[in-house]
């Protein structure tokens, strides 16, 4: 070291450091702390079906009770608790809450999330196998055995993401790698005809998105029209295949749907893959929320095909209940991964004598350091065992087609598509209400301020779906809190509140209304 480095003889401290402990909690008062916060999710998993299911929050109030000044020293930890409490059970969103049958919202596993905790504790970083022995090898077997039951063959296995957006993002991202037909990785997407990606008019808007983030442009989508019952028109992807050929363009994937977000609907897989297959085109398989149900022995066989994608996209933290966020990418052959993610970091030395290490999982997928994700899927599925996860995912269904035949038999309520997987749409209808071209836009408008309405109140909490021009109430039950009589109980009140709104806001030309 030269005489004028830093650290010599400029007046810079170099003075042995005393210990600093006060960011580590010594084991007893980590076991205290920890203790109180699992009281804490103790007693709100004691309160939550007494609690409102939802709120009319204002972001003005919620800033007020939340967001504190960052304090100089700290917080005393009762005070902390107590604060965490209010945040838990005034403040929050109770996704977990029986009459929480909204979006696609798996209600988070016990079991997974006390993993959760141990995963954060251990603080693995799943990015280096030498780092994560444990979390890579679990993460591995876990992704081989989702691959075997969605029956992919021996070589196919995957990685956990953050969520269905980004499982879909890798699935296509291999795509375009494997079939644009030249080295995107380092020649760019410009370096060849343009690209193509089919999917359907229900396709979930990630995929959208995971197109414009692979530089293809949203230029390169093709919505292919779905029949009427939702499903992609086999006959028109075929034709829209063979035209951009015809153009000069390049088709690289297909995404089916496996369970669309609006319907529940499974697009042809069987068909869709012959076309993939003749026409040399990547397919992947949306089934972030679809998917888990192949588990179910009455649904698997609406999901034949399937083992025959060459990607598959799916959700634990939905129709696998495990707490958010947890997504999972499967690929046929998982040297795919590797091909379109490793990237060779001389940070981080690559002991090559060692061969009996694993695949580090940064190295298949677009993060570097992650965290132990498939610790609260593996735990749960420990914990509850296959069977109890079969059994529950087919009484979801029961209780969507339960859902739908009360639906169909009431006289204040329609039926508005047939009930696919967990998914119910429909919506209410004055049994009074008078014809004419005012009757759909009204009942549009009616359904839509009535889902408001029901969102806010606080007994029972939906969602909705755009069917062509209709506005519909829609029910997907993930939830292994949610039961006949919270299905019984949404009735109940959209009929309460929708008669009410039905009452201030019903035009003259379409009848007296009943109030
Ligand atoms: C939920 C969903 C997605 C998006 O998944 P996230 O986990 O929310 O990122 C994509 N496709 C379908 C069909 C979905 O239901």
């Amino acid at each position: 070291m030269s005489a004028d480095a830093p650290g010599r003889g400029d007046g810079v401290n170099t003075e042995r450091p005393e210990p600093l402990r006060d960011l580590d909690w010594p084991p007893e008062r980590a076991r205290a702390f920890t203790g109180k916060v699992a009281d804490l999710y103790g007693d709100l998993l004691e309160r939550l079906p007494e609690m409102p299911v939802g709120r009319d929050w204002r972001r003005a109030e919620v800033r007020e009770a939340l967001a504190r000044p960052v304090p100089e020293d700290p917080m005393p930890e009762d005070e902390l608790i107590e604060y965490l409490r209010e945040l838990a059970f005034r403040w929050s969103g109770y996704l977990g809450h029986p009459r929480f049958y909204a979006y696609i919202s798996g209600a988070g596993t016990v079991p997974g999330a006390a993993a959760d905790l141990l995963a954060a504790g251990i603080n693995m970083n799943v990015g280096g196998w030498h780092l994560s022995p444990s979390a890579s090898e679990v993460e591995r077997h876990l992704t081989e055995w989702f691959a075997s039951v969605f029956g992919l063959p021996e070589g196919a296995g995957g990685l956990l993401t953050s969520g269905g957006a980004m499982a879909t993002f890798v699935g296509l991202k291999v795509a375009r790698d494997r079939r644009a037909g030249w080295d995107v990785r380092t020649r760019g997407v410009a370096a060849g005809p343009p690209l193509a990606v089919y999917l359907s008019t229900e396709t979930h808007v990630v995929s959208d998105r995971a197109i414009d983030m692979l530089g293809l442009g949203l230029d390169a989508l093709r919505r292919i029209p779905v029949d009427d019952g939702y499903r992609m028109r086999v006959d028109l992807l075929r034709e829209a295949i063979r035209r951009d050929v015809a153009d000069g363009r390049r088709p690289v994937a297909v995404v089916a749907t496996a369970g669309t977000v609006a319907t529940g609907a499974i697009d042809p897989l069987p068909e869709i893959a012959d076309v993939c297959a003749e026409e040399g085109v990547w397919l992947h398989v949306d089934g972030a929320y679809g998917g888990p149900a192949v588990l179910a022995d009455d649904l698997r066989p609406l999901f034949a095909g399937i083992e025959r994608a060459d990607s598959i996209a799916f959700d634990p933290h939905k129709w696998l209940y495990t707490p958010l966020s947890g997504g999972c990418l499967l690929v046929r052959d998982l040297a795919h991964l590797r091909e379109s993610f490793d990237a060779e970091a001389s940070y981080v030395h690559q002991d090559r004598e060692r061969t009996d290490r694993g695949q580090d999982l940064g190295r298949l997928g677009p993060q570097f350091s992650r965290s132990f994700w498939a610790l609260k899927v593996w735990v749960s599925l420990l914990a509850h065992g296959r069977r109890a996860y079969a059994a529950r995912i087919s009484h979801d269904a029961a209780l969507a087609r339960y859902l739908g035949a009360r639906v169909e038999e009431r006289e204040d309520f329609e039926l508005a598509t047939p009930v696919n997987l967990s998914i119910c749409c429909f919506r209410y209808v004055p049994p009074d209400l008078g014809g004419g071209p005012e009757r759909e836009p009204y009942l549009s408008m009616l359904n839509e301020r009535l889902m408001t309405e029901l969102q806010l109140d606080g007994r029972v909490y939906c969602s909705n779906a755009v069917l062509g021009d209709r506005f519909v109430l829609r029910v997907c039950i993930v939830n292994f809190r949610t039961e006949a009589e919270d299905l019984d109980a949404l009735l109940d009140v959209a009929a309460e509140i929708g008669a009410r709104l039905d009452a201030e806001l019903r035009p003259a030309s379409l009848g007296e209304g009943v109030a």
